[in-house]
C-alpha cells in the first residue's frame, strides 16, 4: 500500500523506523527509506528504497531515556551547564532543594545560589580544576530562593566531546545541612566546655568516703578563706551555712550509694558572705577506694537572675506592688507562723474602690492608672507607719489584685482588734480627693476585714472571705469597712443553695401565694389583697420572698416565677368572685419585678391570661417598685404606658425608698402610691415623717392618686395615717399575709 501511494503521488519519500527479526532470529531495528523514481516527464516509474540497521542508535537511546528517569528521581540535585557556565538541565531535585523552579533557572548562572558566605578562592580554585578537566569536589553554603542558607557537597565534572573538547559541566550534589549543623553544635560544645573549665570560678574537690578533702584547686581556698592545712582536717560541711549542712551531707551519701548527684548550697566565704553554688559530685575509684570528684560553680549572678525574674513575676506592673500570687504565697506562710504560735496574730483588709469604674471610663485609662497608682502610694504609707500595732512591719504586704482590688495583709498584730486603728486611718487617709492633672475626684474605699481569729487553713479561703466581707461593705453604703463572720459565708452558701433549688422548685411547683388586705381607712372596708409569694421548701420550710427573688432576678428565673404568679393570682381572684361575689374582693394586686418589665410583649401577656380567666384587668393592680421604675424612667414610661393602656391599674411600690422626685410623679401613669414601711414605723418618732407622708398624701391627692400605707403595725399609727388624710393602708394591724384557704373566714367576719 505504502508503495502504490508513493508511486501514485510521485513526492512522498517514506521514512520509518521498525523492529524486524532478522532470518536467524535477531531483533534488530531497521529504517526504511522510499523515494518515487521519476522518468525525464515526471512520471513515476518505480520506488527506490533504502534500508538502514539503527539497533545501536536505539539503543543507546533506551538507555538515555531510562537514565534520564533516574536522574529525575535520584534525591540528589543534579545541573547541567554549557561550557559558559549557562544552565541547560536540573533536576525535580534541584527544585526541591533550592526553591527556584526548572523554568526559572533554564538560561541562568548557578551563582543564583550563591550565599556570598563562602571565600571566593574556593570559586577561583573550583574553576581553574574544572578547566583544566578534573572534577572538583568541595562543600559549599547556598541560599534558597526564599534566603534561607544551606550546605551542599557537590561533584562537578566536564563533559567532553569526541575531539577532548569540554562542551558542558554536570554538577551532582547533596544537600548536608543537617550534617553541618550537628557539627557546629559539637564544636560550639568543645569551645565551650574547655572555656568553661578555663574561666568559671569553680572549685575542684575530691573526697574520701570518710568525708575528708584528699585534693582541691587553689580556688577552693581562696573563696572559702581557708589554709591547706584546714582544708585538710575540717569535713565539707564545715564550710557551708548552717541551713544546708544537712542538705550537703545527704547529697555526699548519694554519690556513694547512687553515683552521681548535683547539689546546690551556699559556702560561707572569706568576710562570711553567703555564696551560692551548684555542685556536682561522681564517684570514682583512687587507688581502689570509692571517692566523689566534682566541681562547684558560683552561681550568684544566676540566682540573682532567677530571683529577679520571680519577683517580676510576683509583681503588679502598674503601682510595683506584690500581685496576688506573692499575697498568698505570704499570706500562706503568715497562716503557718500563726498554727506554730498563736501569739502571731493576722488581719487581712481587702479594698475595693468606689465609682473606679467611672472615672476610669469618663476620664481615660491614663488618669485611671495614675489614680491607681497614687491609692498604692497612699496605702503603703498608711501600712508603713502601723508600727504601733505591728510587730514586725516587713511581714506587713500592701498588694494589688486587678482592677481596684487591692489587699493589705498585717502580720504579727498582737490583737486582731488592732487592725481597727489600721482600717480607720485607712479610710481617713482614702477620703481625701485625689488631685489627678486638672481633675479632682473622690474614690473612698469598702473593706472587708479577716483576721486570724477564724482559723482559716488556706490563703485563697481568707481572700475569699475577705472578698465576701468587702461585698457586704459595698452594700451598707460604700466607704465602709465590714467585719467577716460567719454568717457571711452561710449567706453566700446559701444562695447558692437557692440558685440550684429554685429551678428545681419551679417545676415541682413548690411555690404558694399568700394574701395580705388592703383597707379603706374611711370605712374599713376591705379594698383588696395584694398576693405575695412564698417557697414551702421541702427541707427549709417557708422562706421569704425577700430572700429568693432577688436570687430569682439575678438567675433569669423571676420570668417564668413572675408569670406563675399572675396566672396563679387571676385564677384565684376569679374563683373567689364565682363563690363570693365580685364585690367581696374588689382588686388584687400583683408584684412586677424590674425583669419582667424589659420583655416587650409583657402587656399583651397579661391581658391575655386576664381575658382567658374572665377577670377585668381594670381589678388587677400591677406593683413596680419606684426603685424599678428609677433605673430606667424611660422603659418604666413607655411599659407602664402600654400596661395602662390594657385597662390594668398601676401602683408604685416601697414609694420613699427610690430616691424619685415628687416632682416626677405625675410623668407615670400610677393609680395607687404604696408609701413604704419604713415611713409608717418612723410615723411616731418626729412631725417631720408625719409632715412628709402628709405632703405625699395632698400631692397625690392633686394628681388624683390614691395612697396607700405599707406595713401599719399599731392603732396609733392607724388613727395618725387617717388624720393624715391617707385613704388606704396595708399591715399586720389589720392582717398578716394568709393562704388562700383562710380568706373565706376572713371575708366572713370583715366587712365590705
Ligand atoms: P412588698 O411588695 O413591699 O410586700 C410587702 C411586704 O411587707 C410583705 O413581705 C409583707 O409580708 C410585709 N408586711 C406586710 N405588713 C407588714 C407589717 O405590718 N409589718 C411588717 N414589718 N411587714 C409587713 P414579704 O411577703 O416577705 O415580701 C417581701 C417582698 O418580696 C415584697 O415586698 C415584694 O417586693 C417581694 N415579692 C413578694 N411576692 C412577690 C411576687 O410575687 N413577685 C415579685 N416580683 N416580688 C414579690
Ligand atoms: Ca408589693
Ligand atoms: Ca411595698
Amino acid at each position: 500500500d505504502d508503495d502504490q501511494s508513493v508511486i501514485k503521488s510521485g513526492k512522498a519519500k517514506l521514512d520509518f523506523e521498525e523492529p524486524q527479526t532478522t532470518p536467524n532470529g535477531d531483533r534488530i531495528w531497521l529504517k526504511t527509506t522510499k523515494v518515487p523514481l521519476t522518468d525525464s516527464q515526471g512520471n513515476t516509474i518505480g520506488i527506490l528504497g533504502t534500508y538502514e540497521d539503527i539497533t545501536a542508535r536505539k539503543e543507546t537511546e533506551q538507555e538515555l531515556r531510562k537514565l534520564s528517569r533516574v536522574v529525575e528521581q535520584t534525591p540528589a540535585s543534579v545541573v547541567i551547564t554549557d561550557k559558559a557556565g549557562t544552565i541547560e538541565y536540573v533536576n525535580a531535585a534541584f527544585a526541591r532543594l533550592t526553591g527556584y523552579s526548572v523554568q526559572e533557572v533554564l538560561g541562568k548562572n548557578p551563582r543564583v545560589l550563591k550565599s556570598g558566605l563562602m571565600p571566593e578562592d574556593t570559586y577561583r580554585q573550583m574553576w581553574s580544576t574544572l578547566v583544566s578537566g578534573h572534577e572538583w569536589r568541595g562543600e559549599m553554603q547556598n541560599r534558597r530562593k526564599n534566603g534561607e542558607l544551606f550546605w551542599e557537597l557537590a561533584v562537578i565534572s566536564p563533559l567532553t566531546d569526541a575531539q577532548g573538547t569540554i562542551t558542558h559541566y554536570l554538577a551532582i550534589k547533596e544537600d548536608i545541612t543537617a550534617r553541618k549543623q550537628v557539627e557546629a553544635v559539637l564544636l560550639a560544645e568543645k569551645l565551650y566546655s574547655e572555656s568553661l573549665i578555663r574561666s568559671l570560678p569553680g572549685v575542684f574537690y575530691l573526697i574520701s568516703e570518710e568525708g575528708k578533702f584528699l585534693s582541691w584547686n587553689k580556688r577552693f581556698e581562696a573563696v572559702t578563706g581557708r589554709s591547706a592545712e584546714d582544708m585538710a582536717q575540717i569535713s565539707p560541711m564545715d564550710l557551708f551555712v548552717d541551713e544546708d549542712k544537712q542538705v550537703i551531707a545527704s547529697a555526699i551519701q548519694r554519690v556513694f550509694t547512687h553515683g552521681q548527684v548535683q547539689v546546690e548550697g551556699r559556702l560561707v566565704a572569706q568576710d562570711s558572705k553567703r555564696i551560692p553554688y551548684q555542685f556536682s559530685g561522681n564517684r570514682i575509684l583512687v587507688d581502689g577506694a570509692p571517692c566523689l570528684i566534682g566541681l562547684g560553680l558560683d552561681i550568684t549572678d544566676r540566682k540573682a537572675i532567677e530571683d529577679e525574674l520571680r519577683t517580676a513575676a510576683r509583681t503588679d506592673r502598674l503601682t510595683g506592688l506584690p500581685n496576688r500570687a506573692l499575697l498568698l504565697d505570704r499570706l500562706q506562710n503568715t497562716i503557718h507562723r500563726h498554727k506554730r504560735s498563736k501569739d502571731s496574730k493576722y488581719a487581712v483588709l481587702f479594698l475595693d474602690f468606689d465609682h473606679f469604674k467611672t472615672i476610669n471610663d469618663s476620664l481615660g485609662h491614663e488618669t485611671g492608672d495614675q489614680l491607681l497608682r497614687e491609692i498604692a502610694r497612699r496605702l503603703q504609707t498608711v501600712v508603713r507607719s502601723v508600727d504601733s500595732v505591728s510587730r514586725q512591719t516587713e511581714g506587713n504586704t500592701t498588694s494589688r489584685l486587678g482592677g481596684d482590688e487591692f489587699v493589705i495583709l498585717l502580720d504579727g498584730l498582737r490583737h486582731e482588734a488592732d487592725a481597727q486603728q489600721v482600717v480607720e486611718r485607712l479610710l481617713d487617709v482614702l477620703g481625701t480627693p485625689y488631685k489627678l492633672g486638672i481633675h479632682e475626684v473622690v474614690s473612698t474605699a469598702s473593706i472587708g476585714i479577716v483576721t486570724s481569729e477564724y482559723g482559716h487553713e488556706r490563703a485563697e479561703d481568707v481572700l475569699r472571705d475577705a472578698d465576701t466581707a468587702m461585698y457586704e461593705a459595698k452594700l451598707a453604703g460604700r466607704g465602709r469597712a465590714v467585719v467577716f463572720d460567719g454568717s457571711m459565708h452561710e449567706r453566700v452558701r446559701r444562695k447558692l443553695e437557692l440558685e440550684s433549688g429554685l429551678r428545681k422548685a419551679l417545676e415541682q411547683r413548690q411555690f404558694v401565694l399568700h394574701y395580705q388586705p388592703i383597707i379603706s381607712l374611711e370605712t374599713r372596708r376591705l379594698e383588696g389583697f395584694e398576693a405575695l409569694v412564698r417557697w414551702q421548701h421541702p427541707e427549709h420550710g417557708m422562706i421569704s420572698p425577700g430572700e429568693f427573688i432577688p436570687v430569682a432576678e439575678d438567675t433569669g428565673l423571676i420570668v417564668p416565677l413572675g408569670e406563675w404568679v399572675f396566672h396563679e393570682a387571676v385564677r384565684q381572684l376569679a374563683a373567689w368572685w364565682r363563690t363570693h361575689g365580685r364585690d367581696a374582693v374588689p382588686s388584687l394586686s400583683i408584684n412586677l419585678s424590674r425583669k419582667q418589665m424589659v420583655l416587650t410583649d409583657l402587656p399583651q401577656h397579661l391581658l391575655a391570661i386576664a381575658q382567658e380567666a374572665g377577670v377585668a384587668p381594670a381589678a388587677l393592680h400591677l406593683e413596680v417598685t419606684e426603685s424599678a421604675i428609677m433605673a430606667d424612667p424611660n422603659l418604666a414610661h413607655q411599659v407602664l404606658g402600654q400596661i395602662k393602656q390594657r385597662g390594668f391599674k398601676i401602683d408604685m411600690d416601697d414609694f420613699g425608698t427610690g430616691h424619685s422626685s415628687l416632682a416626677s410623679l405625675h410623668q407615670f401613669p400610677l393609680d395607687v402610691l404604696k408609701i413604704d414601711r419604713s415611713f409608717i414605723a418612723n410615723l411616731s418618732r418626729g412631725r417631720d415623717f408625719a409632715a412628709l407622708v402628709n405632703a405625699i398624701a395632698m400631692l397625690a391627692r392633686n394628681l388624683n392618686i390614691a395612697v396607700v400605707a405599707e406595713g401599719v403595725e399599731t392603732e396609733d399609727q392607724m388613727t395618725m395615717l387617717q388624720s393624715l388624710e391617707c385613704q388606704m393602708a396595708q399591715g399586720y394591724y389589720f392582717a398578716r399575709p394568709m393562704p388562700a384557704e383562710q380568706v373565706a373566714e376572713y371575708l366572713a367576719k370583715t366587712p365590705h
